[in-house]
């Protein structure tokens, strides 16, 4: 098996002041390729310590990323380090430097002096286009192994290395099938599943469950197999396919706006405990204005009575966290809004606030679209963990 190592350059990554998501990205993706990661080393801004790291790791490795440091100003040193270990030379490639002006031009009006460093390429080195920054990236092939520097910022960083990836998959390369449920229980979910996953041996299987995702059926096996896991997956989904809202990296949010684009139907939602966490969800999704017609932060029980309707008498005789208000603020909701499709969601968050009746963590959904689907859960977690599964659950819902 090919080996690899990772170097994040950067001296706030050792300050603490960023996650080094890097090395969790290359981390992850470089096993799926094939590699074993022998070490993720991070560094300071300084040329001794990037040089004799990547002097070391060179020695032991195929497959050698560095992130970070490609940037224009004095502190960025990863080109120099890489040069002189290498001991190669570092030149100006003047139609980088002209694609690199042209760039930065669409976004500043003055172009700064010290942007000639993006340009200064390592002898030999192939130049990999950023399509996101400035900073392009550098690969080179060192008495055949592979040297890669990439720049620090993950936005730019993800997609230079996706493109990366045909030429870099191993023949260890693995295949890899993540399936994703919201509503069925872990525990559930496999004893559904127990036959099929663990009578074989040639499928590794992991599950994974938070709040914000749900539970995560991860299948990994070698890319010779890959017709052996496609069918197990054809399987799985016979018993649990209408648990299942997506697969691989596709998020709740998305699969519930393409839902509704599908169905030509338009969404609005009333939100009290989760403060628009509901509605932030589905405007991430880019194309969700065909959809989503808007949402009320109805939080006060004055606002659920003058915005939605809800009835002072509902809110005296059953709280504003009853199955009466969340159907009254639904209905409020359409006579506001017109969408053909109405959440709205009535919780306690908690820590304090909860009654022997209904203690933290109680919450009530409601979906109207031609009748009221009414839900009562009793979340367990801190109040963001609470507010987060109570939005994630309204999707969940509409999904079906
Ligand atoms: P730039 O042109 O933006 O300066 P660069 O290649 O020089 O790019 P750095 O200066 O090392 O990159 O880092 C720029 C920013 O990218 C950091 O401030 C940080 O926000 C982010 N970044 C760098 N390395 C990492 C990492 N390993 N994990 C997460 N974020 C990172
Ligand atoms: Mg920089």
């Amino acid at each position: 098996m090919k080996k690899a190592a990772i170097i994040t350059i950067g001296s706030e990554l050792l300050e603490g002041l960023i996650l080094n998501k890097n090395a969790q990205f290359l981390c992850q993706e470089l096993k799926n390729l094939g590699y074993r990661v022998v070490k993720v080393s991070t560094v300071g801004d300084d040329l001794i310590s990037i040089s004799e790291e990547v002097k070391t790791l060179l020695l032991k490795v195929d497959l050698l990323i560095l992130t970070g440091g490609l940037g224009p100003t004095q502190d960025d040193l990863t080109r120099d380090a890489v040069a002189k270990v290498l001991n190669r030379s570092l030149k100006l490639n003047e139609e980088l430097l002209s694609k690199i002006k042209e760039k930065i031009k669409k976004y500043h009006s003055e172009i700064p002096q010290n942007i000639e460093r993006q340009a200064l390429v390592i002898d030999g080195a192939e130049v990999l286009d950023n399509p996101v920054g400035s900073a392009p990236g550098q690969l080179l092939t060192v008495d055949g192994k592979i040297v890669i520097l990439l720049p620090g910022p993950p936005r730019e960083l993800i997609p230079m290395f996706n493109a990366l990836k045909d030429r870099l998959r191993t023949p260890d390369a693995l295949y890899q099938v993540v399936l994703k449920y919201y509503s069925i229980p872990e525990a559930v979910l496999e004893d559904l599943l127990k036959d099929i996953l663990y009578s074989q041996n040639i499928v590794e299987v992991a599950t994974m469950a938070d709040h914000v995702e749900g539970v995560r059926l991860r299948l990994t096996t070698h890319m010779k197999n890959k017709e052996y896991l496609d069918e197990m997956v054809k399987k799985i989904l016979d018993k649990t396919g209408e648990h299942l809202y997506g697969v691989n990296d596709e998020k709740m949010e998305e699969v519930v706006v393409r839902l509704l684009k599908d169905r030509k139907k338009t969404l609005a939602v009333a939100e009290s405990c989760t403060g628009g966490m509901l509605s932030s969800l589905v405007v991430n999704v880019p194309g969700a204005s065909e959809v989503f017609i808007g949402g009320v932060v109805a939080y006060s029980n004055d606002l659920k009575k003058h915005i939605l309707g809800v009835r002072e008498d509902t809110l005296k005789k059953h709280g504003a966290v009853s199955e009466e208000c969340v159907q009254e603020m639904t209905e409020g909701l359409k006579k506001l809004t017109g969408a053909d499709i109405c959440v709205s969601i009535s919780g306690i968050a908690g820590p304090s606030g909860g009654t022997p009746e209904k203690p933290v963590g109680t919450v009530f959904i409601d979906i109207f679209e031609h009748e009221h689907i009414t839900m009562r859960y009793n979340f367990t977690g801190d109040r963001n963990m609470i507010r987060t599964r109570s939005a994630m659950m309204a999707l969940e819902n509409l999904r079906k």
